[in-house]
């Protein structure tokens, strides 16, 4: 590794010291055997280098090898002519097959070592270095070549084999500028190379040059720079760069900036070059020099046509560019208009093509109906599953829209789980509800994720346009609409009516109105006893939210609990009505012997969060009430949205020793079988059902009848909701259900309320 490293450099300053030394020596004889001992000392460098640098491709360094040997040899045999059989060299000589040979392995060697796989050479790159070439070509030309063709001593042989040194050059010049010095960011050894090249384009030149003029012998100061050459080349082929290879070095390069400002650098050198063969023209005719006009003026309508082609190419790129900026811009276009995970039209374009159809309604004396939809439960999906779960749904539930609606209506993703359907040439206003229906139906059939059994479902609103409507206006009906569909759990579509804007406005200000709600203390909680059916006992208490605006006065949960659950603020709130619960529980066991319950309603929101846990212990903690007397009520459609999450919950709040309840049974989408699964310890029978009891209608009671036999099978507690009724009271006691909660017995008791019925009930029977 050391001598890696290192010999590159150690043999670049003893490599310079000979070369001076070389000048210094006094005999003809022994500055040419230091010439050919350099010589072969650069062959074997490239053979060290490929050994010691182990490139990936050594066969560029093969070829420059050889060309090395050949001009090495080619001295040598000039040597042997000159020194050994003291003869004066003939022209052409062995000496100039051995030279000219050098030239193709030189070309393939430089070829090869500058390939690089990850970028083709560029056709504005080649045009560059042929103008560069023909500025040389015309120099030498007007110096060296026209001197040889019009040289009456030379026999045609000798002419072509005089020509084809420069023109080997002018071959080097155009290869080294392509490949070499017109490219940015290449490794130190092409940089070396490249120097190598040019110093033997210039001693070459300056040779022919001394040898035209008949002033050339050895030991002239030209051989410095052949002898440089060769050192140059050593050094190239040991340096440690050589192991890279030809492409790394590009890897990394950002193509566009890097190439315009490689192509800018080089154009004083290719203009420069480009002026030559005019320039040559110019001065020869106004010098009266002598000159071969016609080589010259056709190189230089040949730079001419090379720079028109440039132009040309150039025109094309800036046409290119044009037409990509023009993509760009449709892109952004459509982006603009269109949403970027469905590719669904947005609200942009959604409320544009509303603004037509209305126009048009006008016309045709027909309908437009905007629907909204608001994916049910669609948060939950997003938070426990994945946004990549949730993207999909999205996707699907997209696709799903568009397969269904007609060619000429739309299908808008208008937010982030809205999606929007306009209807345009509606007729009856009937099937454009009716459709609606559909989508529900379709929607909760279709979609299914992840192997859930749980599908989706879709809350539908839907506006009607007749006539001139604004935009703004159809767009919040739907909208009103489709939170009135939200918030009614029986339908999921609802049709737009006045009323609703009313609501949707309230709804609006609730959020607002949140804020700073908690710290005013302007909630509380009202107990509503829940008893012990056999023995008519109070057996606990619901905690049921209530909220008291300093001006609208009492709000129901019915009304804020979602729009809370919609904004988040739930949670906090959530966190409050679990402490105070207990807190409220601990007040009322201090008044008794008996360890009365307190069931506490969570939200969907609630559960699925991460502190819920932590929260119901540390309130616990804080006011001593045992887990046993905690009950936590999770309602039926939760459960059943997002089965694995909720059950990782259930099942760490049940090892705490806390009850769960499943709220309003048999109002979800669970078929009963489900509930094996979940960790739960009492079922609520909701109300709806409770109503139907009717004790001269036997068959009113088959579904509470079911629901108790199902809970006592899987050793589950059941409690009766909403009881209003005696008779439904007695018919619960007949079928055997453990506990009942309703106004019959006692509505929502205030916190006096219902001390006053804890101090009054110990151990008395208070029910009815
Ligand atoms: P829920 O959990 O099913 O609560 C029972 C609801 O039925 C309560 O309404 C209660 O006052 C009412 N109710 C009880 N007995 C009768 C009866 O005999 N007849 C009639 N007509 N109604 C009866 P409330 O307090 O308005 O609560 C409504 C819903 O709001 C609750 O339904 C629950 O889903 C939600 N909620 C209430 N408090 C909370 C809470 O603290 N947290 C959360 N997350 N939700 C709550
Ligand atoms: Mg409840
Ligand atoms: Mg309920």
């Amino acid at each position: 590794m050391g001598l890696r490293a290192t010999a590159w450099k150690y043999v670049l300053v003893g490599g310079l010291c000979i070369v001076g030394a070389y000048f210094a020596i006094p005999s003809a004889n022994g500055q040419t055997v230091v010439y050919s001992a350099l010589g072969t000392a650069s062959v074997v460098c490239i053979l060290v280098g490929i050994h010691l640098n182990r490139p990936k491709d050594r066969l560029g360094w093969y070829f420059l090898a050889l060309a090395g040997g050949c001009f090495t040899l080619g001295d040598d045999a000039w040597t042997v002519y000159d020194a050994v059989l003291h003869l004066s060299v003939p022209f052409p000589s062995f000496a100039d097959a051995l030279y000219l040979a050098g030239y193709p392995f030189l070309f393939a060697g430089v070829l090869r070592l500058t390939r690089n796989p990850n970028r083709s050479v560029r056709r504005e790159d080649n045009a560059d270095a042929a103008i560069v070439s023909m500025g040389a070509l015309a120099i030498s030309w007007h110096v060296l070549m026209n001197s040889y063709v019009h040289d009456t001593t030379l026999t045609t042989f000798g002419m072509l084999v005089n020509l084809a040194y420069p023109m080997m050059d002018i071959a080097l010049v155009f290869l080294v500028c392509r490949t070499l010095l017109f490219r940015e960011s290449r490794q130190p050894f092409h940089k070396l190379l490249a120097v190598a090249m040019l110093t033997m384009f210039v001693a070459d030149f300056i040779y022919d040059l001394l040898v035209l003029q008949n002033r050339y012998t050895s030991g002239n100061a030209v051989d410095a720079l052949f002898l440089i050459e060769y050192v140059i080349i050593g050094v190239a082929a040991l340096h440690p760069s050589v192991a890279a290879g030809s492409s790394e070095a590009e890897d990394g390069e950002i193509i566009g900036s890097g190439e315009e400002a490689s192509v800018r650098h080089r154009m004083p050198v290719v203009i420069l070059a480009g002026f030559i063969p005019p320039s040559i023209l110019v001065l020869t005719a106004s010098l009266g020099l002598s000159a071969n006009v016609l080589v010259i003026a056709s190189l230089c309508i040949a730079v001419f046509g090379v720079i028109c082609l440039r132009m040309i190419w150039l025109i094309d790129r800036i046409d290119g560019q044009t037409l990509e900026l023009k993509k760009n811009e449709d892109y952004l276009r459509h982006m603009a208009f269109h949403d970027e995970l469905t590719g669904l039209p947005n609200r942009a374009l959604l409320s544009e093509r509303v603004g037509q159809a209305l126009a048009s309604v006008t016309r045709s004396g027909r309908s437009v109906a905007l629907c909204f939809g608001d994916l049910d439960g669609f948060k939950t999906i997003n938070d426990t599953l994945g946004h990549h779960v949730g993207d999909a749904v999205l996707v699907k539930v997209g696709t799903l829209l568009e397969s269904i609606v007609r060619p000429e209506d739309t299908v808008a993703r208008i937010g982030g789980d809205e999606f929007a359907i306009l209807m345009v040439d509606v007729v009856n206003p009937d099937d454009a509800v009716d459709f609606a229906g559909r989508i529900v139906t379709f929607l909760h059939e279709a979609v299914e994720f992840e192997g859930s059994q749980a599908g989706i479902s879709i809350s539908v609103g839907v506006a009607l346009a007749d006539s001139a409507t604004p935009v703004e206006k159809l767009f919040s009906e739907a909208d009103a609409a489709m939170h009135e569909a939200k918030s009614n759990r029986r339908s999921h579509v609802e049709v737009f009516e006045s009323s609703m804007r009313a609501r949707l406005v309230e709804r609006l200000e609730f959020t607002s109105r949140f804020r700073g709600s908690l710290e005013r203390s302007e909630f509380f909680l009202d107990f509503q006893p829940i008893f012990s059916l056999g023995d008519r006992t109070l057996r606990g208490f619901e905690a049921l939210v209530r909220w008291h605006h300093p001006t609208i006065g009492l709000v129901s949960p019915l009304d804020f609990v979602p729009v809370a659950e919609e904004t988040g603020f739930i949670v906090p709130l959530g966190r409050w009505i679990l402490f105070a619960a207990c807190e409220q529980l601990a007040a009322l066991n201090a008044l008794t012997d008996e360890s009365l319950t307190v069931a506490v309603n969570l939200s969907r929101r609630q559960l699925v969060s991460h502190l819920l846990v932590d929260n119901v212990r540390a309130a616990l903690a804080l006011t001593g009430v045992r887990p046993d007397q905690l009950i936590l009520e999770i309602t039926e459609s939760v459960l059943m949205e997002n089965p694995e999450q909720v059950l990782s919950a259930l099942t760490e709040l049940r090892a705490l020793g806390i009850r769960i309840s499943v709220d309003d049974f048999g109002t979800g989408y669970s078929s009963l079988s489900h509930l094996q699964r979940f960790p739960a310890d009492v079922l609520k029978i909701d109300k709806s059902f409770v109503d139907q009891l009717n004790v001269s209608e036997p068959a009113g009671s088959a579904m509470v009848t079911s629901i108790i036999g199902l809970a006592h099978n899987l050793s589950l507690e059941v409690v009766a909701e909403g009881i209003e009724r005696q008779d439904q009271f007695e018919r619960l006691i007949e079928l055997g259900c453990d506990y009942g909660q309703g106004y019959l017995m006692a509505r929502p008791l205030d916190r006096r309320q219902s001390e006053a019925l804890v101090e009054a009930s110990r151990g008395a029977v208070v029910a009815p």
